[in-house]
């Protein structure tokens, strides 16, 4: 055979699915008997060589599902917004409650529109699609005994901590999981916007359901006709729905919130706890962590779903056997 001697795994079928485990060690042992393979070792490379080229261009997953989902999300949110604004605040004789609330209700809603937009249209860490080709895989001039592994869904080298996304139909660099609600995988690059999102989505819910008890305390003791220009069945009815979605809305985001924030501290993607894998990548503090994500140093701007976190410092490691 010809030099060099480098090999595609298929790593779903191999390390990806199971971990390195016993399997993967037993086979390693067996590849090191025949002689031409080294130590096992990590080395970086450059990430420009396996990262998506596109990733400032429009990104956008085509999902009938993924899509009625992200619609529902900016309905839901279009609702709250018109209950406050319209039964809530512009009826209400306190001016400065009205003014304050409004002001604060919509600076998040903003957010959190905004952050949903760019977790939907920021690509998640895509690895260019069918690049596995022979020739590529030559052209990256790998040692020998180097071991590429290949995704057989889409045909692309596949870097350590990429997972394969079946409804993106790509592999996805530090893949967390597919979120429906925003029509996106989350990963290295947008997961910054779905945790403001959440987060934004939890503090709007708890903000209208404060809202909602005041002007429930409110109608009750002042006259219905005159606490809403709605008619009071009609006042009942939007309040009540308002409170619904925000509960449901208030517990599902923190939770989402918590579980996102704690995976970025322990720096392990959702998809890494599920199956258990291994921990191949070096170990970081908390702090370290979080500015992987949201940018360094800490600033304003962690908050903003506005400014793009700083990426591409950290290297690439991909497996050598
Ligand atoms: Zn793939
Ligand atoms: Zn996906």
């Amino acid at each position: 055979m010809k030099s060099p001697v480098h090999r595609c795994r298929d790593p779903e079928h191999g390390r990806g699915e199971h971990g390195r485990g016993d399997h993967g060690r037993a086979e390693s042992r067996q590849e090191s008997r025949a002689g031409y393979l080294q130590a096992e070792q990590r080395i970086p490379i450059s990430k420009d060589i396996i990262t998506s080229s596109s990733a400032s261009a429009m990104w956008f997953i085509r999902d009938a599902c993924g899509i009625v989902c992200a619609v529902i999300t900016w309905m839901l949110v279009l609702y709250a917004e018109f209950v406050v604004v319209f039964v809530m605040l512009l009826p209400s004789k306190n001016l400065t409650y009205s003014l304050i609330n409004g002001v604060v209700f919509n600076s998040l809603a903003f957010l959190a529109l905004a952050s949903h937009f760019r977790a939907m249209c920021t690509d998640p860490g895509a690895v260019p699609k069918g690049n596995a080709t022979k020739e590529y895989i030559e052209s990256l001039q790998l040692k020998p005994g180097q071991v590429v592994y290949k995704c057989p869904k889409c045909c692309s080298i596949k870097p350590d901590r990429a997972h394969h996304c079946s409804v993106c139909k790509r592999c996805i660099r530090k893949m967390d999981h597919h979120c429906p609600w925003v029509n996106n995988c989350v990963g290295e690059n947008n997961q910054k916007y779905f945790v403001l999102f959440t987060m934004y989505i939890a503090l709007i819910s708890l903000h209208s359901l404060t809202m909602v008890v005041f002007h429930f305390l409110y109608c009750f003791e002042d006259d219905w006709t005159k606490c809403s220009s709605f008619s009071p069945p009609a006042t009942v009815i939007l309040l009540i729905l308002l409170c619904f979605e925000a509960l449901l809305f208030l517990i599902f985001t923190s939770v989402m919130f918590g579980t996102q924030v704690h995976s970025i501290c322990t720096d392990e993607t959702g998809i890494e706890q599920l199956k258990k894998e291994e921990r191949r990548w070096a170990k970081k503090n908390k702090w370290m962590n979080m500015r992987a994500v949201f940018g360094h140093p800490f600033s304003i701007l962690w908050f903003s779903p506005l400014a793009t976190p700083e990426q591409g410092k950290a290297e690439t490691y991909q497996y050598v056997v």
